[in-house]
């Protein structure tokens, strides 16, 4: 089955998706650490979007889609959870002429929440575990519960970025939702934590 999460940055996919990576074996294809991944090599391609992540900007359509399909095609034998795309309209049509969804969860929190979630996170950088000074405190100060190893912040997780991201998301989400309640497979979803876990799996019937 092939799984969409819909949301704003902060908003939760990442965890959902973590959570169906770790205990069920989804593949899990997240724009952004596909982005970050891409960055860490030394090519044109790297510098390129690297520039565009730290302007706080979105990388276009048509390297998102390539970069998408060439890191979905080979995996689409598996149950897949896609995270953070697609995030527009012409994206959702590109990607509905190779995939089918079965589910798409549209995870809607407060802005105010995504804020201070995003501002508090902090990431392992050898497991990729992810904490939040508010919400999720590592057991001992800064350092991975794992590893131990000093967490991280992004350079792209500051409240103008934030700022920026959110308005960008909430333009291109409204035609997108519109897409896929007309396909009948979308769900908003409210919930939040424990909850909200709870309620996709009994949804997908995990
Ligand atoms: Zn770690």
């Amino acid at each position: 089955m092939v799984v969409l999460l819909l949301g704003a940055p902060g908003s939760g996919k990442g965890t959902i998706a973590n959570y169906l990576e770790k205990e069920y074996g989804f593949f899990h294809l997240a724009t952004g650490q596909l982005f970050r991944q891409i960055t860490k090599q030394n090519s044109p391609l790297a510098q390129k979007i690297k520039k565009i992540i730290n302007a706080g900007k979105l990388v276009n359509d048509a390297l998102t889609n390539k970069l998408v399909k060439s890191n979905l095609i080979k995996k689409m034998k598996k149950n897949v959870v896609l995270d953070g795309y697609p995030r527009n309209i012409e994206q959702a049509k590109y990607l509905n002429k190779f995939c089918k969804i079965d589910y798409v969860f549209d995870l809607c929190v407060k802005e105010n929440i995504i804020i201070k979630r995003i501002i508090g996170r902090r990431i392992c950088p050898v497991c990729q575990a992810i904490y939040n000074i508010y919400y999720k405190k590592p057991q001992e100060k800064n350092h991975c519960n794992f590893d131990h190893h000093i967490l991280i912040k992004r350079d792209d997780d500051t409240k103008q970025t934030i700022k920026q991201r959110l308005q960008e998301y909430k333009k291109f989400n409204h035609p997108l939702v519109a897409f896929y309640q007309q396909k009948g497979n979308y769900k908003k979803i409210t919930l939040t934590g424990k909850k909200l876990i709870n309620q996709i799996k009994k949804i997908l019937k995990l």
